[in-house]
Formats: structure tokens, sequence, C-alpha cells
């Protein structure tokens, strides 16, 4: 059971939700960071007092510094502060960074011993044998945040052996384009597609909701977490984002997690876990939600899920370049650059921008991390 924390992207989404839970449990927060919104970071270091403070952009740490040069809190700067901050030796370290940007931090906190809760599957996608290997071998937890492996996590109490399992069902929303064609897609705008219909996140993962990559990233997180192959590991529509995710064990029989559509339930079993506590989080009423609806996904209109699964298939450096891919196209669509249907044409780039390995070092993730960036700027030149 957690008492002391840090919260590495304490200004996102995921971050803000779990200093809440944090305050409830009466947790000890010693860290925090964040890319470079001082003014939400300033507000959190006078509310929870942490120790250190990390910001990644050097100027935004320099402003934070004098803002809060009057409390006690020792500002860090840069990737190498924000990484100290990962090495707190926090109970648990919770890392809701966005993107791949949260994988050195996160191996710097298994290295310290401090468990995980991990809402950054970016983590686990690009650098998964490297982390799961490093976890193994501190002998630290890595306790998912998000909230289908979390549904996972809980549907696998009390299972003895993973022979028991015969695969894994990871619940989709459909983000909000779910039913369109390709041709509907060709025209989507960026406000369309920050629509979520049930969930409220950061801007990224919107985007790959509205895309399902989301759920492809998620089906490689699900893979590391537990072990699983990913031919076991199927995918199912649920628009009303109420099951969360469901095993299926060797005798059909079928144990899921339910809730309503809010990530301070999966947040708070992550820091936890094994106990449970009373939550703020409203109480799921069935016979108000009256229907539970469930689908196939339409692999060809959205096909970053197969790619995904590709991807985890061919193993190697594959993970990390369909990440990469994404989270350069994901900004480029952002910004406006690119259309909606040029992310999954940028995955499926990405396949022919690495070699085959079977074995690599965390400096070869890096640097097809890298690679794959640039050949993405370039396929939209
Ligand atoms: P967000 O954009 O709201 O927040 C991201 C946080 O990361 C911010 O604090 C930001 O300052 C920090 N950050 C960004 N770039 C950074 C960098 N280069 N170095 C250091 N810090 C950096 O994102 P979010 O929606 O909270 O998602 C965070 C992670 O959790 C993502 O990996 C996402 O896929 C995952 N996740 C989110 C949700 C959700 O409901 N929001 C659900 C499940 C999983
Ligand atoms: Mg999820």
């Amino acid at each position: 059971m957690t008492k002391t924390l840090a919260v590495l992207g304490s200004t996102g989404s995921i971050g803000v939700q779990a200093l809440e839970v944090a305050q409830l449990m009466g947790f000890e927060v010693v860290a925090l960071t964040a890319n470079s919104r001082t003014d939400i970071l300033e507000g959190q270091i006078r509310k929870f007092s942490p120790r250190f403070a990390a910001v990644a952009d050097e100027t935004a740490a320099a402003d934070l510094k004098i803002k809060v040069a009057d409390t006690s809190t020792k500002v860090l700067s840069g990737k190498a502060g924000v990484e100290e901050c990962a090495r707190c030796g926090a109970d648990s370290v919770l890392n809701s960074i966005v993107g791949i940007a949260g994988l050195a931090p996160t191996l710097a906190a298994i290295e310290t011993g401090s468990n995980i809760a991990l809402a950054n599957k970016e983590t686990l996608v690009a650098g998964g044998k490297i982390v799961m290997d490093a976890a193994a071998k501190k002998g630290v937890a890595i306790l998912p945040v998000d909230s289908e492996h979390s549904a996972i996590f809980q549907s696998l109490q009390g299972c003895q052996s993973k022979k028991q399992i015969k695969r894994l069902i990871l619940t989709a929303s459909g983000g909000p384009f779910f039913g369109k064609s390709r041709e509907e897609l060709s025209k989507v705008t960026l406000e369309q597609a920050l629509k979520h219909p049930n969930w409220s996140m950061g801007a990224k993962i919107t985007i790959d909701s509205a895309t399902m990559m989301n759920k492809g990233l998620e089906l490689i997180e699900a893979a590391w977490l537990f072990g699983m192959e990913a031919a076991n590991i199927d995918i199912l529509v649920h628009r009303q984002s109420i099951v969360h995710s469901l095993v299926e064990y060797i005798d059909n029989s079928v144990i899921a997690q339910l809730g309503v559509p809010d990530m301070r339930i999966p947040i708070q079993y992550a820091l936890t876990y094994p106990d449970r506590f009373v939550s703020p989080v409203r109480q799921l009423d069935l016979a108000e939600a009256a229907t539970l609806t469930f689908e196939k996904p339409d692999y060809e209109t959205f096909s970053c899920i197969n790619l995904c699964r590709r991807a985890f298939e061919k193993g190697g450096l594959f993970p990390a370049a369909v990440n990469a891919a994404n989270e350069k196209a994901n900004e480029l669509f952002r910004c406006g650059k690119i259309g909606f249907l040029d992310i999954p044409r940028a995955v499926e780039n990405a396949f022919d921008c690495v070699q085959n390995v079977s074995d690599y070092t965390l400096e070869q993730v890096f640097e097809a991390d890298n690679a794959v960036r640039t050949a993405t700027e370039r396929l939209f030149r």
C-alpha cells in the first residue's frame, strides 16, 4: 500500500485526478513533474509541498523556480530533473507522462525499487521487454492505471495459473467516429476528433481513441503486462464504456469489471492494491444504463488496431516504430498539417523504417523512435 507518492505528468488529465486520489487517501506527495505548465504545477506545489518538482522544459523550469522560491520544494529541470523525481524513492511512482518521454522515467523508478502505477502506455509499447525484465529483476510491481488493463487485472484476482486463462477481451468505446466509412473519415476535422463520447482525456490519447490506435497500443500493453500472446487478446466495441474489459477462462467463464467511466477508480486501485477504499466516484446504476451493447470492430476502416497487432507479432523494434510514427502523425494532425487518414498511413509506413532484430537495447529503442519520427515527417513533406 502506498504511503509516499510521486506523480510524473501531474499537470495532465490523469495527473490531476491522481492528485485528487492522493489527497483523499492521505498519501504524502513527494515529487511532481510537468512538461511546461508551471501555473498548474505551482498550485500543486503549494497544495502538496512535495520535496521535488521537475519541469522538462528548461525555460519553464527557471520560471517555476522563481514562482515557488518561497516554498521548500526543490525545483529540477530537463529530462534529468524528471528522472531524478522518478528516482525519489517513493513507495509508488504514478507515471502519467504522455508518449515515449515516459520510458526513461519509468525505468529510473523501477531501478530505485518503487512500485509503478502505469498510465503511460507508450512506455510498454516501445520498451515492453526492457521494462518488464527490469521490473522482474527488481521485484517491483507494475500496476495498470489504464482502465481496460485495470479491469483485466481486477478480473484476474484469484486466478491461480496462467494456464487457466483462455483470452483477454479489451473493450473499446469506438471513439467519435465509430460506424463511419473511410470516405467519411477522410473529411473529419480536428474539432470532431477531439470530441470523445465517454471520456475527458488529454489531446493525444483523444485522437488515438478516434483512430482506434489507442486500442492497438492497449493490445500491446496488455500483452506485456499479462504475458499473453497477441492472438489471445480480442477487442470488442462497447459504446457505453461500462464494462471496462473481460477475462475468459478455459471453462468459458467470463469475468469482467464494470463501473462508470471515471479514471479515479483504476488510479485508486493501482495505488491501494490489494486493498480497496471508499471512492467519490458515482456508483454504477445498471438499470439507468439500461442497455449494454457489444460488437466487433471494423478492422479495415480502423486499420491501426491490426497494424499494432502485426507490430507486436513481428516483435523487436516494430512496436517502438508504430508508436513513434503514431506520436509524430498524431502531433502533425493536431497542428493541422495532415489529414485524419494520414495517421494510419504513417503507422503503416513505420514497418519500412526499422530493421528486424530479435533483441534490442534501450539506446536502440530511442534510435528507432528518432528514425521513425524523421521518416514520418518526410512522408508528409
Ligand atoms: P495529458 O496530455 O493530459 O498530460 C500529459 C502529462 O505529461 C502532462 O503533465 C505534461 O506536462 C507531461 N508531459 C508531456 N510531455 C512531456 C515530456 N516530454 N516530458 C515530461 N513530461 C511531459 O495526457 P493524459 O491524458 O493525462 O495521458 C497521460 C498518459 O496516460 C498517456 O500515456 C495516456 O495514453 C495514458 N492514459 C490516459 C487516460 C486518460 O483518461 N486521460 C486513460 C488511460 C491512459
Ligand atoms: Mg484505456
